[in-house]
């Protein structure tokens, strides 16, 4: 499941919605991420596990999750 992600899984099929300057890194907990559109993916954002994005010439941010909840847990 995770190489079917890195690799073609969501770029293919000619949609080119997944692009490197989209993604952003999160500081917190340390993974790529980055918001999709929900109409193909039904989620708001797509959350990569450590290690299957490249942190360099990433935007660092902190991803929905983190953000979210950064003062309840
Ligand atoms: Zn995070």
């Amino acid at each position: 499941m995770l190489s079917l992600i890195e690799r073609s899984g969501i770029e293919s099929r000619g949609r080119k919605y997944v692009v490197d300057e989209h993604l952003k890194i999160c500081n917190i907990c340390g993974r790529g991420w980055e918001y999709v559109n929900k109409r193909l993916y039904h989620v708001d954002y797509i959350i990569y596990p450590i290690g299957t994005i490249p942190k360099i010439g990433k935007e660092k941010l902190p991803c929905p999750q983190c953000g979210n909840k950064h003062d309840t847990e």
